[in-house]
């Protein structure tokens, strides 16, 4: 089952930088646009595509992920569009013992981005999907 746990990681990757890549867009203006005249349009094509159907392949989807890194260093000077400029991060130290959280979750099961609500007092939009639609409110007790 050793391919099947690797399968399962790159897919949890995958969904991380879509969801950072989610994150970019909305706080980023013109990055969509920026992207796209760089060359990779057509890969943020495809990764909508992929937001919307929700089942994706992780080998295709790093490649376009990897795709619009690339452009967003070439073209924007932009570091880790898809990665966060700082690499990836855990949860804030603490926040697993809470006894209770509240965040927002994107409505796309192929994005992994979340939104603490100590980050935004309102939901958040998913800025990938095929429209705009808000972050869906996701609660959970310990
Ligand atoms: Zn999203």
């Amino acid at each position: 089952m050793r391919s099947e746990r690797r399968r399962e990681r790159a897919e949890a990757g995958v969904k991380a930088r879509i969801g950072m890549l989610c994150r970019m867009v909305e706080r980023t203006p013109g990055l969509h646009e920026g992207l796209a005249a760089g060359g990779a349009g057509d890969a943020l094509d495809r990764l909508r595509e992929i937001v919307a159907g929700g089942r994706f392949d992780a080998d295709e989807a790093t490649a376009l992920l990897d795709l619009v890194d690339e452009v967003g260093m070439a073209a924007l000077n932009l570091d880790g569009v898809t990665t966060g400029s700082k690499g990836y991060r855990p949860l804030p130290a603490g926040l697993a013992r809470a006894e209770s959280v509240s965040a927002w979750v994107c409505p796309h099961s192929s994005c992994g981005r979340v939104v603490t609500s100590g980050e935004s007092e309102t939901a958040p939009d998913c800025t990938l999907g095929p429209s705009r639609v808000p972050m869906a409110e996701y609660r959970t007790s310990m």
